[in-house]
């Protein structure tokens, strides 16, 4: 309750992390590569932008009905200058995974490493469900935490975001 249809995000102990990622254009997709070396469970950048209790096309959840997204008004060129995060691809073999408003790396990360993480570990429901691409999964449909199986929740119990580990108790799904 009390969060504002739109408002700018908050202050945190976030606010300090220099995104220690870049574009890159690779297979006709834009995406995130490492641009140094990041150990396991440091972090690679910061989820910041627009709060909104609704999901769209590009945020993402980090709380219950709590969404971090890109302000609308912004110019393309700047989209992709300040928002970094917009460019993280989905994989079910994920580099990353999302703790509070933060990407983390699940183990190390090499320089020029892709970043990604697991979408359907942050979004009980996407907005967009699409195919996925990431090479692992064989082309599953990306539809939202609360779409997986039992299974396949109990697989990615470790990467959770804490949001999503309360609102759903994995396994009953
Ligand atoms: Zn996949």
């Amino acid at each position: 309750m009390g969060i504002p249809a739109a408002s700018r995000r908050r202050p945190s102990e976030g606010a300090g992390v220099v995104p220690k990622v870049r574009v890159v254009l690779r297979l006709g997709e834009l995406g995130l590569v490492a641009t140094e070396a990041v150990d396991a469970g440091q972090a690679i950048l910061l989820l910041d932008g627009v709060l909104s209790p609704t999901p769209t096309r590009e945020s993402v959840q980090i709380g219950p009905a709590l969404h971090v997204g890109i302000p609308p008004e912004l110019p393309a060129a700047d989209r992709q200058r300040r928002y970094l995060w917009r460019f993280l691809n989905h994989s079910c073999q994920p580099s990353a995974r999302v703790v509070g408003d933060l990407v983390v790396a699940i183990d190390r990360v090499e320089a020029g490493g892709d970043v990604t993480f697991d979408y359907q570990t942050t979004e009980i429901e996407l907005s967009n469900p699409f195919q996925c691409q990431c090479g692992h999964c064989g082309g599953a449909w990306i539809r939202g935490f609360r779409h997986l199986s039992a299974e396949e929740q109990l697989r990615r119990a470790p990467w959770l975001a804490d949001h999503l580990r309360r609102a759903m108790p994995v396994g009953e799904g």
